[in-house]
């Protein structure tokens, strides 16, 4: 049997919730974990939880637990009869299979909550610990900073434990914990990591695109559900709209001043991400927007943007600089993909020189010249709707073998 203990620090201060997150993400570890793993045991306790299962290696386990959001820091564990000579046993057998050089350092950390056991966590820590470094003569004592730490833990039940490895897990709370958003996702750098920060949040995830065909290559909508793709790695499977764009663009080019004409248009965007909103029944619309990055994206340029909305529209990026995005875009996976050449909808039909401080009136102008009512009709009528998982990732290659 192999086990780890999952710590998820923020989750334990959710009161009532706390049952719900927890169940949150037992489901999401048992989703992740269904093909590679196997059946797997969860049990929970107040602050952690215990996974167990059979066969396969601690290592595939680890990789899948680094991307669950809501886990704070896991540890494989060994588990030991509640007695000292048991744990003492186990402890030495732990620093054995390690490649310990001279000088390495150690400390014994115990934790008890069960006062019925006949050790105190200090006595544990003496006896623990003085066995450990009568066996290994490398081995030194250090308190303040120890190569290695282990922990003993003794609660309730039957059984102590122990851990020697700790990891960091994502941080954030449970997949789902925190409501759903719609995310407005180009194929640019920023969307896609403002949907990981709010993954990351708990929040479950739909993607909207709006997409112009022919305009557009189909390379452009592929790109996008890559995107999509590799931020279901951290989720679970995501529901991926594309919008056809291109009728209202053209409508915009045509009886829209060039100069209002993004303003218009993400106006338009918003309008349609909201519709999509409503019938999906989430909460919230996210974008990739940063605070100054470009002309639509200044204060006076949103406030106008916005006006079309009271829905909130959150903004995970507006304080944070490109080069820390493009720093977690190479640790999360979507730096490669963003950085494929293909033009979305909003660089095709840029105008020359947008306004950066747009005035409500002169826009509301512009758009009483379009039908919106209509075009925003037909576009929600004709999205097209999918369910997008990390298998996608693999489709160009199955095509590409097939072939051979
Ligand atoms: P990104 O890297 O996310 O494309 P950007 O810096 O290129 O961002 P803009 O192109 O101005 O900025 O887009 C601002 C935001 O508008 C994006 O972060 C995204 O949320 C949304 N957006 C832009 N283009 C599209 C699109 N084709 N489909 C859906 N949302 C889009
Ligand atoms: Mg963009």
């Amino acid at each position: 049997m192999k086990r780890i203990v999952v710590h998820y620090g923020e989750l334990s201060t959710k009161g009532r919730n706390r049952k719900l997150f927890q169940q949150r993400l037992a489901d999401h570890i048992r989703y992740q974990t269904k093909d590679l793993i196997g059946p797997i045991k969860i049990k929970p306790w107040y602050d952690f939880m215990h996974i167990e299962w059979e066969e396969e290696s601690y290592q595939t386990m680890i990789e899948i637990l680094k991307k669950i959001p809501g886990i704070t820091r896991f540890e494989p564990s060994y588990q030991v009869a509640k007695d000292i000579e048991a744990i003492k046993d186990q402890a030495r057998q732990l620093f054995q299979a390690l490649n310990l050089k001279e000088g390495d350092s150690f400390k014994v950390v115990a934790k008890r909550s069960d006062k019925t056991f006949a050790y105190d966590s200090y006595d544990i820590q003496r006896i623990v610990g003085g066995d450990l470094d009568d066996h290994f003569a490398e081995l030194n004592v250090s308190l303040n900073h120890p190569d290695y730490v282990l922990t003993v833990s003794i609660h309730q039940g039957d059984y102590a434990y122990l851990s020697l490895d700790s990891y960091q897990g994502m941080q954030g709370l449970p997949y789902g914990s925190s409501g759903k958003g719609m995310l407005m996702l180009s194929g640019g750098f920023d969307s896609p990591i403002a949907g990981y920060l709010m993954i990351r949040r708990g929040m479950e995830l739909e993607m909207v695109h709006f997409s112009s065909p022919p305009y557009t290559s189909p390379q452009a909508l592929e790109k996008a559900k890559k995107l999509t793709a590799q931020l279901s790695k951290y989720a679970m499977p995501i529901t991926f709209h594309a919008v056809p764009f291109a009728r209202i663009q053209e409508a915009i080019r045509d009886q829209v001043h060039e100069n209002e004409s993004m303003t218009v248009m993400r106006r338009i965007m918003l309008r349609i991400t909201e519709a999509l909103m409503h019938q999906q029944k989430g909460q919230a619309i996210i974008n990739g927007e940063s605070l100054g990055q470009v002309a639509s994206q200044t204060l006076t340029s949103m406030q106008v943007i916005n006006e079309v909305t009271s829905t909130p529209i959150l903004r995970p990026l507006i304080a944070t600089d490109k080069n820390d995005i493009i720093k977690l875009a190479e640790e999360i996976g979507t730096y490669d993909l963003s950085n494929q050449p293909y033009e979305d909808c909003c660089t095709v039909f840029a105008p020359r020189s947008p306004h950066t401080k747009p005035k409500l009136a002169v826009i509301e102008d512009q758009e009483a010249k379009l039908d919106l009512e209509s075009l925003i009709e037909e576009a929600l009528a004709n999205v097209q709707t999918t369910v997008i998982d990390p298998a996608y990732l693999l489709k160009e290659q199955q095509e590409f073998s097939d072939l051979l």
